[in-house]
């Protein structure tokens, strides 16, 4: 069975590339669950299944509301939105390879907790407080860390990170003289 479509228009915005200064820019609180902001929580998902990719924070198509959304399923069966996300706890440590959207083509090894306990808001504003575990426990920390500015770069060492910098930049200034 072919998937089902969202019956709303939907676009797919620009993803924002590491060492772009906007990605630094600390997210504000969504104020206003609404349409406009449900709008902007489809062409999340449709921008991160494009990608594709497993999490998108709305710091990265350049909205900086305190908004992500995830979906680390095979088959892109499991979306979840997090309006204004507050993590509580965190237990248990994993290290996995990460990769952002806004750094492609590199991936590396981060540690992050292997349980978080976060508080949100639902698509229809309603409060929820739930656990995560796992690959998508990984997702939400690394997605929370774009609303503050923070790249999984900045777990790794100033010499890789400026590698990954250099490298990207000569990546763009090639693609623009072609
Ligand atoms: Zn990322």
């Amino acid at each position: 069975m072919p998937p089902v479509r969202h019956p709303l228009n939907m676009t797919i915005l620009k993803i924002l590339e590491f060492p772009d200064p906007r990605l630094r820019t600390k997210a504000r609180p969504v104020e206003k669950v609404d349409d406009a902001l449900r709008q902007l929580i489809d062409d999340l998902f449709e921008t991160m299944y494009a990608a594709p990719g497993i999490g998108l924070a709305a710091t990265q198509v350049n909205f900086h509301q305190r908004l992500l959304v995830a979906d680390v399923s095979a088959d892109k069966t499991e979306p979840h939105v997090l309006i204004n996300p507050q993590i509580l706890e965190l237990d248990g440590v994993q290290v996995t390879e990460e990769g952002c959207l806004s750094v492609p083509g590199f991936y590396e090894e981060v540690e992050r907790a292997e349980r978080v306990r976060v508080c949100f808001l639902d698509r229809d504003g309603v409060v929820v407080e739930t656990e995560f575990e796992g690959m998508l426990a990984v997702c939400v920390q690394h997605e929370i860390d774009h609303l503050q500015g923070r790249l999984f770069v900045d777990y790794l060492s100033e010499t890789k990170r400026q590698r990954i910098r250099k490298r990207l930049i000569k990546d763009r200034r090639s693609q623009a003289a072609v």
